[in-house]
């Protein structure tokens, strides 16, 4: 990057400095040619003789002059802007594909510890059942532990492989209508099977629309994710579901602590997260919020996080009625 930064800075200084050189040359150029032309005029027309006609043509040579100048500051400010804004677009992509490939690096750092941990723990659930003789509790304990870890992998493949598909194009959404008070109660159903903490619901609604049940539900399951990932296990996660101005309005509200202000719209960029690997006690892979903000736009609808009061998230998606 330093590298990079030194010799593109380099040579855009000489880019400049050489414009300026030519531009001065050209300058000093035309004086000379203006020099000549009125030896000429002098040794052609008499100015005691013909005074009319001598401040004439002088006249002329002024005028054709200061033609030349106005040409060349204009050429040269046209050159000058073009090499600034061509130099602050390549600058711009290139810090763009840098913090591209960086956030790449840590999706991939993610990604594969995400992928090994819940291997890893199925590996040694199943090991455990396999090799010792354990009473019924402890066995459906083991087996409920692997479940859960097969439903995070399980997330995690549907966010890559719809994130893959979304992007190139080839996820065509099917069009239903759907109960999405059913979608939304299920979801919240399976999480709190899932995770044994409180979860508060508030859907007394029967909202229905057109939309794609399996997209739909990925980005509920993403936000309901979040609101356990990011909040503590005894503070509850609440999920209202709304009808306002023909829209549907759907909140996940969390007690942990909050997205800065400043980071509120990042955290819907492609494999953004908050903070640096290095401070980060959750781990994931940034596609969650990019997934279900594409998904939610793909629906018409809106999505936007809000602080919750007194801490906390609260994310909330407007989607039309059917
Ligand atoms: P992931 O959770 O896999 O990192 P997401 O795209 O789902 O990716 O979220 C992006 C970032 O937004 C997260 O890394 C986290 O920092 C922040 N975030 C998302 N949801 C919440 C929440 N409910 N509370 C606090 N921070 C959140």
């Amino acid at each position: 990057m330093r590298f990079f930064s030194t010799v593109y800075l380099i040579l855009l200084l000489y880019t400049i400095a050489a414009l300026m050189f030519w531009g001065v040359s050209l300058q000093k150029q035309n004086t000379r040619i203006l020099e000549q032309e009125v030896l000429i005029l002098r040794s052609t027309v008499d100015s005691v003789q013909h005074p009319a006609l001598y401040n004439t043509r002088m006249q002329l040579l002024q005028n054709k002059y200061e033609m030349r100048v106005k040409q060349y500051y204009g050429e040269g400010s046209t050159f000058l802007l073009v090499i600034l804004i061509g130099a602050a677009v390549v600058w711009s992509s290139f810090r763009k594909s840098i913090h591209l490939s960086r956030q790449k690096n840590n999706f991939m750092l993610s990604v594969t510890h995400e992928l090994k941990s819940p291997i890893a723990a199925i590996k040694l659930n199943l090991q455990t059942l396999e090799k010792h003789q354990l009473d019924a509790a402890k066995r459906s304990s083991l087996i409920e532990r692997c479940i859960k870890e097969a439903n995070r992998l399980n997330d995690l493949c549907n966010n890559m492989l719809f994130a893959s598909q979304i992007e190139g194009r080839q996820y065509v959404a099917s069009k239903e209508i759907i109960n999405f008070s059913e979608l939304v109660e299920d979801a919240v159903r399976d999480y709190a099977q899932r995770y044994p903490r409180p979860f508060e619901e508030d859907i007394n609604v029967d909202c229905k629309l057109n939309g794609d049940r399996v997209m739909l539900g990925l980005a509920i399951n993403n936000l309901l994710e979040n609101a356990v990932k990011y909040s503590p296990p005894d503070k509850p996660i609440v999920v209202e579901l709304t009808e306002k101005n023909n829209c549907i309005l759907l909140c996940v509200k969390d007690e942990g602590a909050g997205i800065p202000n400043d980071e509120k719209k990042k955290i819907f960029d492609k494999f953004y997260r908050v903070g640096n690997e290095g401070s980060r006690k959750s781990k994931g892979t940034g596609l969650g919020l990019y997934l279900t903000c594409k998904i939610i736009g793909q629906h018409k609808g809106k999505i936007t996080v809000k602080d919750n009061l007194p801490h906390g998230s609260n994310f909330e998606v407007s989607l039309p009625m059917s």
